[in-house]
């Protein structure tokens, strides 16, 4: 890490409203210098209109964008150090590739261009197709066009709005890796707008997720998944399920909860929710943490595992995994992804189970959010 804050972006109380409708509520949030960020959220959650609020394109109704130390707020895009690509390369369709680059440094009136545009195209891996013309490169070439052209000009910060979003499933990954290794060699700082979860996970370092124009999280990817603070993120970064259950005691570093008829193990760390005796509390497990075993082999399974019982409802074999539904009495429509599990006829729906997970596995959340 260095002590370079040039690329910076800090907002501060940065908000949006378009007559009555508030798209951005005010927002505070920092990037720092060489980070690779993430704005993620469903379709209209108010990411675009945060990114551009940063490009200079948006005139925010109230607070304040820096850049690096300056306060960028009143300056026109062109007078920021910052770029922006589009889902649409807006790539100059009569100019070849080298020139498509070129053009922001002849712009500002530089003619030897030859080895820094050469340098550009290596970076984003185009060296042998300077001279093609952009419709004679697929989707993924035309959008590393696209990159190299906004990084030509050295930006303090790369704004990328969902970039990727006209590309299909498998380029989308390869180009998802590819942006990731573009940023870690030019090392700025990149803002990154999608509503793909699994997109903003394999890029970022951090992530803000968004809903109805506000952040409702923040933090690294393993962070968010693994201790989600609402049911909206721990839902819209995989799934889970969720137990509705009563603080009764504490056990060392870990919460007892009663639901059911049962008990079970929360770590106090993982739990968003006050954990004092008698309170609401909503846990949380992800589908793929779960173990399941039929009735009669419950007495295999180890000490110290959160345990609850159900019976089949449906089951179907996606794969690497077969996905069973059960219904439990703390929790109907119970999901759990079985791996390495025999197809064994005894889970067919109606067949008894029990299912276990180790407690560590077990987040907290605040029971009064609907459970989204
Ligand atoms: P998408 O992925 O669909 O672009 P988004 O999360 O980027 O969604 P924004 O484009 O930021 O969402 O829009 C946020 C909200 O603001 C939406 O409800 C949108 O309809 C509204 N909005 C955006 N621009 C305007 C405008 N110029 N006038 C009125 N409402 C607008």
């Amino acid at each position: 890490m260095t002590n370079d804050t040039s690329g910076d972006v800090r907002l501060s109380g940065i908000a949006k409203t378009y007559g009555s409708f508030t798209a951005v509520h005010p927002l505070d949030l920092t990037v720092p210098q060489g980070s690779f960020f993430a704005l993620l959220g469903a379709s209209g959650c108010g990411k675009t209109t945060t990114l551009r609020m940063i490009a200079g394109l948006e005139e925010p109704s109230a607070g304040t964008v820096h850049l690096g130390d300056q306060d960028v707020t009143a300056l026109p895009p062109y007078k920021r150090p910052v770029n922006t690509v589009f889902q649409s390369y807006a790539l100059f369709p009569h100019l070849d590739i080298f020139e498509n680059v070129a053009f922001g440094l002849r712009r500002r009136g530089i003619k030897s261009v030859k080895k820094q545009v050469g340098d550009m195209l290596d970076l984003v891996q185009l060296g042998e197709q300077a001279r093609k013309k952009p419709h004679q490169l697929s989707g993924g070439q035309q959008q590393r066009v696209a990159v190299a052209r906004a990084l030509i000009n050295h930006p303090k910060v790369l704004l990328l709005d969902e970039p990727l979003g006209a590309l299909d499933l498998k380029l989308r990954r390869q180009m998802q890796l590819e942006l990731k290794r573009i940023q870690t060699e030019v090392g700025i700082t990149f803002v990154h707008v999608t509503h793909d979860q699994e997109e903003a996970m394999t890029m970022a370092d951090t992530v803000a997720v968004m809903n109805a124009g506000r952040v409702e999280q923040l933090g690294s990817p393993t962070d968010l998944y693994e201790n989600p603070r609402t049911t909206f993120v721990a839902n819209f970064l995989g799934t889970s399920n969720f137990i509705e259950a009563e603080v009764d005691s504490k056990s060392g570093d870990d919460v007892v909860l009663k639901a059911g008829g049962g008990k079970l193990l929360l770590p106090g760390a993982r739990c968003s929710a006050p954990t004092t005796t008698g309170g609401k509390v909503l846990v949380g497990v992800r589908p793929e943490k779960i173990s399941l075993v039929p009735a009669e082999e419950a007495g295999e399974i180890p000490e110290g595992r959160n345990r609850i019982t159900g019976r089949i409802a449906d089951s179907s074999f996606i794969g690497v995994s077969t996905q069973y539904v059960v219904d439990s009495p703390v929790c109907p429509d119970f999901e759990v992804y079985a791996q390495n599990i025999d197809r064994d006829t005894r889970l067919v729906p109606g067949a008894e189970v029990v299912l276990h997970w180790n407690p560590a596995h077990t987040f907290g959340l605040d029971a009064s959010q609907d459970i989204d």
